[in-house]
């Protein structure tokens, strides 16, 4: 059985959504902050079980997790019908299908 409603992850969501709002905020000026912010969310995400919505997933690098700023440290291509994503800080090599509810994610 799911807990989904509980109040404890329904905060957790907000929380999450907020510190990703902050992040891009603070993309241009203050980096530093945006990564922090993105490590913080996902500290958020695993110790109370929820998911980071997958609008916001393709934001940040799964490995350093670090906020993408795109034109600064990511490359997006597309090869063989899929979406290369490679983070320019650690290298780190993302590639994801595109089909049906991919089409609506804003990079
Ligand atoms: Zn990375």
């Amino acid at each position: 059985m799911r807990h989904d409603k509980s109040p404890i992850k329904d905060i957790a969501r907000g929380e999450i959504d907020n510190l990703f709002l902050e992040a891009e905020k603070r993309k241009n000026t203050r980096k530093d902050l945006s990564d922090s912010y993105v490590l913080l969310a996902n500290k958020i995400a695993t110790r109370c079980k929820v998911k980071i919505p997958s609008t916001l997933k393709y934001r940040f690098c799964k490995n350093c997790k670090a906020y993408f700023v795109f034109g600064k440290n990511v490359r997006i291509r597309m090869c063989e019908g899929k979406l290369v994503v490679s983070c320019l800080e650690c290298k780190h090599i993302r590639r994801m299908p595109v089909h049906g509810d991919n089409m609506n994610v804003s990079l």
